[in-house]
Parts: C-alpha cells; sequence; structure tokens
C-alpha cells in the first residue's frame, strides 16, 4: 500500500502543519479531497524560486525532501542578505494575536528545504508576524524591514522570533514525517469544540461532536 506521501507525490508544508489540529482529518482529507498527483515534483523546473520584492522582503517557493518525505513550501516572505536567506517568516491576521505551534512547524520545513538548497543555514532567523488587521500586519512588516524582525508585541499584533537550529527542527518534525512515509496510522485527536467544526463529524469513528 503506498504511503500517504507516495499518494499525493508532494506534500504540501501547511498539511505537515495542519496535523497538529487533527491528523486523522488531514487523512480523511487524503481520502477525499486529493488523488495522487504523481510526477508534480518533475513538473516544478526549479528547486527554489526566489522573487524580490521592492518593499525589501522576497517570496520564496523551494521544494526537496526532508527525512525522506517530498516536500514543498511557500513561508510568506524572507529577507535577503546578499545571496542567502536571513529571515523565514510567516504571517497571519488573528484576533488574539498570538503564534501557533503550526506556524513554527510550517518555518522549520522551509528553512530545513533552504538549508538544504544551501540558501539558509544554522542561526538564520524565523518570524511569525500576526496583526490584528490588514493594516496592523503591514505596519508590523514595515517595522520590521526598518529593525531586522526583532520581537515585539503591542496593540498591532506580535513578532515573535526563534532562532534556527537544524537538530530542534528535526526533533519537531520527526514524529509528523512519520506519518507521511507510512510508518504509523494517523492519530485522532477529538475534541468537543474541535469535531463540532469539523466537516467529518457525520463520518469520522472518533468523532464526539455533540452538536
Ligand atoms: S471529527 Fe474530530 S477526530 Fe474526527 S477528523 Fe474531525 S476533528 Fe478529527
Amino acid at each position: 500500500m503506498p504511503s500517504p506521501a507516495e499518494k499525493l507525490g508532494l506534500v504540501p508544508a501547511s498539511m505537515v502543519a495542519s496535523q497538529l489540529y487533527c491528523e486523522y482529518k488531514v487523512h480523511l482529507d487524503l481520502g477525499r479531497n486529493r488523488p495522487p498527483v504523481p510526477g508534480l515534483s518533475r513538473r516544478i523546473a526549479r528547486r527554489v524560486v526566489l522573487e524580490e520584492s521592492d518593499k525589501g522582503l522576497a517570496r520564496v517557493s523551494v521544494y526537496g525532501e526532508v527525512m525522506g518525505v517530498p516536500i514543498v513550501a511557500s513561508p510568506d516572505f524572507a529577507v535577503l542578505g546578499g545571496e542567502r536567506v536571513v529571515v523565514v517568516g510567516k504571517t497571519a491576521i488573528r484576533e488574539p494575536p498570538r503564534r501557533l505551534a503550526a506556524d513554527m512547524v510550517y518555518l522549520y520545513l522551509s528553512t530545513v528545504l533552504l538549508e538544504e538548497n544551501g540558501l539558509a543555514s544554522e542561526g538564520c532567523g524565523m518570524a511569525v508576524v500576526v496583526g490584528r488587521s490588514e493594516g496592523c500586519l503591514e505596519a508590523l512588516l514595515r517595522k520590521g524591514v526598518e529593525e531586522g524582525f526583532k520581537p515585539r508585541k503591542d496593540g498591532c499584533g506580535i513578532v515573535y522570533t526563534e532562532v534556527y537550529r537544524r537538530a530542534e527542527a528535526v526533533g519537531r518534525l520527526y514524529r509528523l514525517l512519520q506519518y507521511w512515509r507510512g510508518e504509523r496510522p494517523p492519530e485522532p485527536r477529538p475534541s468537543p469544540s474541535r469535531c463540532a467544526k469539523c466537516r467529518y463529524k457525520g463520518l469520522c469513528e472518533h468523532s464526539v461532536a455533540t452538536t
């Protein structure tokens, strides 16, 4: 039987990050909505696509293998220092403004892939920028470019930063990627509030939804 990664062909980093919410939901998504994508990785001409913008932030898409799983990631921004990425970032508009564990999983994957492609290294920065509104997010990004994305918390939102350490990233990703290699079954994470909002609440055997 093909592993979930073989079934998909190329795993979006967002699907790995969403395992933290409920891995069983990812498993059901794969069965229902995601036909196999054979050869998708071969259709991507370059392993890294970097586009510099005029605001001091670049867009980057990167793919490659992380612990045997083919992954593609497109973090929301990157700050370049010459040919290298010095900060990799994820943005969100969220109330209250806070960083989610899934944001960091996405950034760990992105930075490991950038490192594999020679564009980032141990010690580079990872930043999660969360604004209360679109305007707040813009302001936080502008400040981040000016100041080099230092930690910040104010009325507009937060900038959370972490230094990239490969060993830590690999440690955080190991168990998540075991699922994609087919080394363990998906784990449900039922809770009344989570299941109540889930589109599979009527057919999932682990659902504890009461509404
Ligand atoms: S119903 Fe609950 S346990 Fe089942 S997939 Fe949805 S969130 Fe997960």
